[in-house]
């Protein structure tokens, strides 16, 4: 990409609005813009990371045995009077009368809508497990959105849901995502620890938040300190397996939320005890017959018997991600993207536009690296060699290629590597070489 064709309205000064630094960096950088309280439009940079996000959640999802479907936005009252919670939910749900004066609402989240398709069309205990998830926008109407796309109102979540014939099927379910979840968080490159969480209505242990430490998290949480050098994922899941010796090993070192954690009770000594702030990330839930029951979820069993089918529910929050991962990797320069996530893998830097020689070295090297596959953003401006560079620091792609007059005069490039600073000079064949093999 051409950086003369892209739309990157870069801020050069700081927005006043922003009270964290996830929320700086993305206007600043040109992430995202908002529209109304809690509601952003996505431009292409902030686009272009969510899709990234939004794939790899989709990978881990489908490789735990999850089928991708998308359920609509606006759903009918009637569902939701049919759980109870048209009158539970209170003012974060937005309530819509279409034009017949019937009762719609935007959802903000979907356990009724997808238990009205599960009952549709499954009657037997053999047609379980059921597995489905979709990846759409939801709507709440927070009472304070702020941090940007980290309490948003309009915001996109990954949500999958379980039905099992039972609570020990529904456990394998669980201990599936709980997995996911893990390896999901590590090739985002974030460190999301597991900690037991409210589990509501139903109690028992199956209810665990996944949440990254940082000072500007609105949770407050307890692990022990382990869990800030320990790396618990798994290289190679076989989610046939037995997956509970895994999520055993995590459980076993001590995590909760404020809401669980007690003083009294705390199995960690008060030395190992980290007691800070954290992200929620996502959540994962057993609640059994919650929804089934009130809304005629039910299988034949063996026996003929018909009984409530046991569920779960799984949420990541995918455009909060973007602002977590910023929170967890930037520096005073800006943003630092994870390589996973990255918008392009390279900036491709031609300090001096106009010089014969730099504008042929960079041309050269982004139609190599674009035929290689490699996702090259070159800055093809006019701007000062200070702005340029001061821009790519603030996007925050992971590698540098400056072209710049006095180093093609002696044959060479400098490649930066944006996370550590490093600099070296080569000639563009053999940065070419480095990164197009
Ligand atoms: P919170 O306690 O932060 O309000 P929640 O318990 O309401 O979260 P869930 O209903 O479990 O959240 O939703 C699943 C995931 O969706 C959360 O883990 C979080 O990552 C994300 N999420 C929830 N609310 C918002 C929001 N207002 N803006 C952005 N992401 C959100
Ligand atoms: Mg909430």
């Amino acid at each position: 990409m051409r950086l003369s064709r892209y739309f990157l309205p870069t801020m050069k000064d700081t927005p006043r609005e922003a009270e964290i630094v996830s929320h700086r960096l993305m206007l600043r950088a040109g992430m995202m813009q908002q529209s109304s309280a809690g509601i952003y439009s996505w431009l292409p940079l902030g686009f272009n990371v969510l899709k990234r996000i939004e794939q790899i959640v989709r990978e881990e999802q489908n490789a735990a045995g999850w089928n991708e479907a998308l359920m609509p936005t606006i759903q009918p009252a009637d569902l939701w009077r049919e759980s109870g919670r048209y009158d539970d939910y209170g003012k974060e749900m937005l309530r819509i009368t279409d034009r017949h004066e019937r009762d719609m609402l935007y959802g903000p989240t979907n356990e009724e809508q997808i238990t009205d398709i599960f009952r549709t069309h499954v009657r037997s205990y053999r047609e379980l497990p059921g597995r489905l998830y979709h990846i759409q926008w939801k709507f709440r109407d927070e009472v304070r959105p702020r941090f940007g796309v980290m309490r948003g109102r309009e915001f996109l979540m990954k949500d999958a849901y379980s039905f099992d014939v039972d609570k020990e099927a529904a456990r394998l379910a669980y201990n599936r995502q709980f997995v996911a979840y893990l390896r999901t968080f590590d090739r985002l490159g974030l460190k999301a620890i597991p900690m037991a969480a409210d589990s509501g209505p139903i109690g028992g242990d199956m209810s665990h938040e996944f949440i990254i430490l940082a000072d500007t998290g609105e949770s407050e949480v307890f692990c022990h300190k382990d869990w800030l050098t320990t790396d618990s994922v798994p290289a190679d899941v076989d989610y046939d397996g037995d997956l509970q010796p895994i999520v055993d090993s995590c459980l076993a070192r001590y995590a909760a939320t404020d809401e669980k954690h007690d003083p009294a009770n705390c199995p960690v000594a008060e030395a190992d005890l980290v007691h800070t702030r954290g992200i929620e990330v996502g959540h994962i839930f057993y609640f059994g017959t919650k929804y089934s029951a009130p809304m005629g979820a039910k299988v034949a069993g063996p026996d003929g018997k018909e009984a409530d089918v046991h569920m779960g529910s799984y949420g990541v929050g995918v455009s909060r991600l973007v602002g977590a991962i910023i929170e967890a990797c930037h520096d005073d320069n800006g943003i630092v993207w994870p390589e996973q996530v990255a918008p392009f893998h390279i900036g491709l830097v031609n300090l001096k536009v106009g010089d014969a020689a730099c504008d042929a070295a960079t041309e050269d090297l982004y139609a190599k690296l674009g035929r290689a596959g490699i996702d090259v953003l070159m800055d093809d401006t006019g701007d000062r060699p200070g702005a340029k560079l001061a821009t790519m620091d603030l996007i925050g792609l992971p590698w540098q290629i400056i072209v710049g007059p006095r180093g093609i005069a002696n044959g060479v490039v400098e490649v930066k590597n944006r996370k550590t600073g490093e600099r070296e000079e080569m000639t563009p064949e053999a940065a070419l070489k480095r990164f197009a093999g």
